[in-house]
């Protein structure tokens, strides 16, 4: 087996819901918007992208049915985000519910296919059938009236520090 270091293009993806993480309650329902990111929440992720310029997003809301990629990456972009940091969306299996499951279907088509995974971390404010699927320390599970804040940056940040030993090829 290769080192990581050895696979200098590997990636970190982040599985990102919408819902409860770049929407926040408190957003929707203060300006019945409920096709837009929260602005607080889209500085979080900016920060998180720009302190790991190795870090992909992977969509896994539900958001994205019905959606191409290209309308994808310009919801990003219209919300200040890069959009070529946007690489994918999760398929949508027929078991409502089953995110976790879809996340796993994600990685095994196209880990060390299209790119290398050294590190993921699944950002949503439903984790159940999340953590049927996947330990704990690769789940942020968010609330779902504040979205993704920096308090989840934190703990991303701490997880996804050098010294961790996480990063390994999966
Ligand atoms: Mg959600």
């Amino acid at each position: 087996m290769k080192k990581i270091s050895e696979y200098p293009d590997a990636v970190r993806i982040i599985f990102l819901d919408f819902d409860g993480v770049m929407l926040s309650m408190d957003y929707l329902h203060a300006t019945g918007k409920y096709d837009s990111f929260d602005p607080n929440c889209c500085v979080i992720l900016n920060k998180l992208l720009n302190q790991f310029p190795d870090a992909r997003i992977v969509v896994s809301s539900s958001w994205r049915v019905g959606m191409t990629i290209d309308k994808l990456k310009a919801l990003f972009a219209d919300h200040g985000i890069d959009p070529n940091r946007v690489i994918g969306y999760t398929p949508w299996i027929n078991t409502y519910l089953e995110r976790g499951a879809e996340i796993q279907d994600w990685l095994d088509r196209h880990h060390k296919v299209d790119c290398v995974v050294k590190d993921f971390m699944i950002i949503d404010d439903n984790v159940d059938d999340i953590l049927s699927h996947f330990n704990r320390q690769f789940v942020v599970h968010t609330d779902e009236d504040k979205g993704l804040t920096h308090y989840d940056l934190d703990d991303i940040v701490q997880r996804w520090s050098p010294n961790d030993g996480r990063t390994k090829i999966l």
